[in-house]
């Protein structure tokens, strides 16, 4: 079973860029054991005008047999014979899915150490796979890779036997695809849509091929037409799993659409290292840092305020310590967000008792924040114009005065750490300011000077003996609960 990756260049971008693409010298042909038999690399041509990469794989049955894997679907009602006479060696399947996904692993993820920029081009592709197993035929192909960028998508089937046509066609199709893509965004397609074509995977499929699914499918799978039919036939039709993949993609869905998309930089997970260790996202980090924090002020009555699509909620609520939990937010998207993640409809009564998600804005007072033991803002403050700040100031410190606020915000030194985010750019575009570490704390020590609280810091992540930590904490501690609740913000009253 093989596929071919052609791309054609000029002299200022030479087509064997490809090869620092794959990660594979266009000069050398070479092997890679799999645990289903030998992969290969090699380039039939490789100049600056047109370069061609191929991929392919020995598949040993008798291997695949003895591990109890090789039952293709379908296939010669002979079972014993079967089981060696069957298309697996052949048939670009989820075989050919994960030869790729390991011998092109940085192409996939759209790394190049070697020329960053690359990754990022779209190229003039071609790509064929000669022998394609097609359940649901040449019209599925179609359905599958048209809405994904190619601007030609060719699924001709393959004939039974070409010495007699009257036989027919074969269940298998040869595909071309041609278009201008980025060589990542190609390969994740196909590393997805090549065993949904097949409709079989030859390995069981456990519950974090939901995440691999989500991760390949990132940027094209959410919006697609078919997603339905790819998540189940991806999963094996395993219902479970399924319905867990598609509420995922809902979540996807609902964020893309939401202009306020909550996914900042930060909170991605770097997956720059291959090792198995994954380091902590600096979201999940943030979240550590405040369920410590607010169980050392011993608060069980919480106000989430900006809570966005509810991941802090989620958390407060496995905690029993935390009695009630009030996530508020001035997007009506985010809300329903959270609302279905925490699965609200669906939860016991007790549970339900514990939670509620209101719409609100920070900008203004509002009584239904008053009498609760902690506030947190968690990445907010950044997303206010700085003139609305005082507003916001008075309506949390002034008006709904818990014992404990806690804030934190980016600091905006630790910007030069982060690999992806160009020179003076803010993590994410709708930060209306990002601080220093001395502009945080001459912001909070005056803001809690005002209210009557104090303030602590606390860094988030790796503190940078130059640049800080990447988020920074302020934990706010009411220590004069008679200080005027009524004094009026910088600006004047708010609302
Ligand atoms: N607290 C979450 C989300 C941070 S993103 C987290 O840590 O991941 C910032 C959130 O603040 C967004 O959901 C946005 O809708 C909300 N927000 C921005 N301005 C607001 C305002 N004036 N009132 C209430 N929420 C606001």
């Amino acid at each position: 079973m093989f596929l071919t990756i052609t791309t054609t260049g000029t002299t200022e971008h030479p087509a064997t860029d490809l090869g620092f693409l794959l990660h594979k010298h266009p000069g050398k042909a070479q092997a890679f054991a799999t645990s289903h038999g030998t992969a290969h690399v090699l380039y039939p041509e490789a100049t600056d005008e047109r370069c061609t990469a191929a991929l392919l794989l020995e598949v040993d049955p008798v291997a695949l047999v003895r591990r109890g894997q090789g039952k293709g679907r379908g296939g010669t009602p002979d079972a014993a014979l079967g089981q060696y006479v069957n298309d697996r060696p052949y048939a670009a399947s989820s075989l050919l899915a994960v030869a790729l996904s390991s011998v092109f692993r940085s192409a996939l993820k759209g790394q190049c150490a070697a020329r960053p920029e690359l990754p990022e081009r779209a190229l003039p592709l071609r790509i064929e796979v000669p022998v394609l197993p097609a359940r649901g035929g040449p019209e599925l192909v179609q359905r599958l890779f048209g809405p994904l960028g190619w601007a030609s998508v060719e699924a001709v089937p393959v004939r039974l036997d070409a010495e007699f046509p009257e036989w027919g066609d074969s269940r298998y199709v040869r595909l071309v695809l041609e278009g201008e893509l980025k060589l990542a965004d190609a390969l994740r397609q196909l590393y997805v849509l090549l065993p949904v074509l097949d409709d079989a995977k030859h390995y069981w499929v456990a519950p974090d091929e939901v995440d691999k699914l989500l991760r390949a499918g990132d940027g094209w799978l959410a919006g697609h037409p078919e997603h339905q039919l790819i998540t189940a036939r991806y999963l094996s039709r395993r219902r479970g799993l399924t319905r867990d993949a598609m509420e995922r993609l809902e979540l996807v869905r609902l964020a893309e659409a939401d202009g306020s998309e909550v996914e900042e930089i930060d909170n991605a997970v770097d997956e720059s290292q291959d090792t198995e260790e994954r380091p902590v996202p600096l979201a999940v980090q943030r979240r550590d840092a405040i369920l410590a924090a607010l169980r050392a002020a011993g608060a069980q009555r919480v106000l989430d305020l900006g809570c966005g699509q509810g991941q802090l909620v989620q958390e407060l609520l496995k905690d029993v310590a935390f009695t009630e939990i009030t996530g508020v937010d001035v997007s009506m998207r985010a809300l329903t967000v959270a609302a279905r993640r925490l699965r609200l409809d669906r939860m016991g009564e007790r549970q339900a008792a514990r939670v509620t998600l209101f719409q609100g804005s920070l900008a203004y007072t509002d009584k239904r924040l008053a009498g609760y033991d902690a506030a947190v803002l968690s990445e907010v403050i950044e997303h206010l114009d700085l003139p609305r700040l005082p507003a916001l100031e008075y309506a949390v410190f002034g008006s709904a005065r818990p014992r404990t606020v806690l804030v934190t915000t980016p600091n905006v030194e630790y910007n030069v750490r982060w690999e992806s985010l160009p020179a003076g750019h803010v993590r994410h575009g709708d930060h209306r300011f990002e601080w220093t570490r001395d502009e945080f704390r001459a912001w909070a020590g005056e803001t809690a000077g005002r209210y009557g609280y104090e303030a602590a810091f606390l860094p988030v992540g790796p503190d940078d003996p130059e640049v800080g930590p990447p988020t920074q904490m302020a934990v706010f501690t009411l220590v004069n609960d008679s200080e005027s609740a009524n004094e009026s913000p910088k600006e004047g009253k708010a609302a």
